[in-house]
């Protein structure tokens, strides 16, 4: 059996050992992409089932726009096109054919334009927005994809870099600035609710840096995440576009006086990145942990018997429960595979991160009750039949909220305030876990790049809430009015 890398020996180790034990994912053959397992897969499908509901919820139509993008299309806007043009996959033929060497690329079948691979879809989209929009009746139009992107990597790690990741893209067009900049704010409020609410993982929202905005926005906001080692994630971002793209597109509409105006747009995106950010938010020594209202599995019931008198016996109360159960979660598992141990099946579903346990033998069908073990805490509870219903819904409540807890207190303890460059560039280079540290900034881009480059700590996020206050720039010591977040990041 794999035994896992422990998160002080070493964290990216851990990280890896994490996805292989848990069957969430593996590499494949196809350099830079993994293969997403079905376990992994269940969970990025708990993640889907909760947010597509949410955007819907907020007026959103789910659309599908094609894969390809022709070059022309994809180089309209000019900073988009810089921004993406170092990871693009580009489509230059259509055909392959037999020769005296094998199977070749057809030299005859060359495109005469070539296609791009999406790496995200403002193009095209609005592209084909630019038809759909005629008059402000025909607005606001607000439409999410769940689509696959490429982002041709170098450096790939399951989940938070591959070539091909998994994502949903909102995108809409407005009559007014105010209207969009109003839903930039409000999928981020969207995005803020599902990362904590289900996923437990506290989020601080914020505006990026101009160097660190999305290529073509006007600004974009970001949650940003501290990982178990210290280091911030990206979670999620919401762009308010301005009308960059508008114009490049031709997305225009009559408004009510009569004259034809460039629409404001919006986009914005979560991806599978956010299972990354699941599995080093929570995970501990043991394996994975998910937090009970995003789990795909939450329960798992493990039968106890050596004869086949009490197996008999032991399956048919153990139904019972599953049966009882259901009230709370249609998918509960009675694992009732013959053939591995229940010392065995517990280590597995440990190591899966099924939030809660159920353990059933002769000892407890004897006194009508259920041994009931946390995956967080590994508390182990002794709970009458007649109350387990109830027991089990105050339980996963209880988890959820003490896994956010625990992620929360983790990251106020490693959250720093400092004023002085000195003790500032110290933290950085000598710092095991460095944290989020809230400094000022004069707003310069070029102390922002001396940072990085001397201290490999980025400015994460310039927070919304906040208090002005008077301060110096950490590094220049120019005039500054507010803190922005330091930390090293994924
Ligand atoms: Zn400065």
């Amino acid at each position: 059996m794999k035994k896992i890398t422990t998160r002080n020996q070493n964290y990216s180790q851990w990280y890896l050992d994490i996805i292989e034990v848990a069957e969430l994912a593996e590499n494949s053959v196809t350099k830079g992409s993994m293969v997403i397992k079905p376990y992994g897969y269940s969970i990025w499908e708990s993640f889907q089932k909760v947010l597509d509901k949410m955007i819907k919820d907020t007026g959103h139509k789910n659309a599908y726009f094609p894969l390809f993008i022709p070059k022309s299309l994809l180089t309209k806007e000019s900073k988009h096109v810089q921004g993406f043009a170092k990871e693009c996959a580009v489509v230059t033929h259509h055909r392959l054919k037999d020769s005296p060497d094998g199977i070749i690329v057809d030299p005859e079948s060359k495109l005469s334009e070539e296609l791009i691979v999406r790496p995200t879809s403002e193009t095209i989209m609005y592209d084909t927005f630019s038809k759909w929009i005629h008059s402000w009746r025909d607005l606001p139009l607000l439409i999410n994809q769940w689509a696959n992107v490429v982002r041709w990597e170098m450096r790939t790690r399951p989940f938070l870099r591959t070539t091909e990741f998994l994502w949903q893209e909102g995108h809409t067009a407005h009559i007014s600035e105010e209207e969009a900049e109003a839903e930039a704010r409000k999928m981020l409020g969207v995005y803020m609710d599902f990362v904590e609410n289900y996923l437990a993982i506290p989020v601080i929202p914020g505006l990026k840096t101009e160097s660190e905005k999305f290529a073509g926005a006007l600004r974009t906001y970001s949650i940003e995440s501290m990982m178990q080692d210290g280091k911030a994630l990206q979670t999620g971002t919401s762009h308010n576009l301005g009308q960059n793209f508008a114009k490049a597109f031709e997305v225009k509409f009559a408004d009510k006086d009569g004259k034809e105006k460039y629409v404001w747009q919006t986009s914005w995106g979560v991806s599978t990145r956010m299972v990354g950010a699941l599995i080093m938010s929570h995970s501990d020594d043991d394996g994975l942990i998910v937090p009970p209202r995003i789990a795909a599995l939450k329960i798992v019931i493990v039968p106890i018997y050596k004869t086949e008198a009490e197996k008999t016996e032991v399956l048919a109360a153990a139904k019972v429960i599953q049966e009882k159960l259901k009230i709370l979660d249609e998918n509960i598992l009675l694992d009732d595979r013959d053939y591995e141990t229940p010392g065995s099946k517990f280590n597995e579903w440990e190591k899966k991160g099924v939030p809660l346990r159920i353990e059933f033998g002769p000892k407890d069908l004897e006194k009508n009750s259920a041994t009931l073990v946390r995956r967080d805490t590994k508390e182990k509870i002794s709970v009458a039949l007649d109350e387990l219903l109830e027991k089990v819904r105050i339980l996963l409540e209880q988890m959820q909220k003490d896994i956010f807890e625990k992620a929360k207190k983790f990251r106020e303890e490693n959250s720093y305030q400092i004023d002085d460059w000195s003790e500032f560039k110290k933290h950085f280079q000598e710092k095991e876990i460095s944290g989020f540290v809230y400094s000022h900034w004069c707003g310069n881009d070029a102390c922002e790049r001396e940072i990085n480059e001397e201290l490999q700590a980025t400015i994460r996020c310039i927070p919304l809430e906040q208090k002005e206050e008077n301060g110096k720039c950490i590094k220049c010591s120019k005039e500054s009015k507010k803190r922005v977040i330091f930390a090293k990041a994924y």
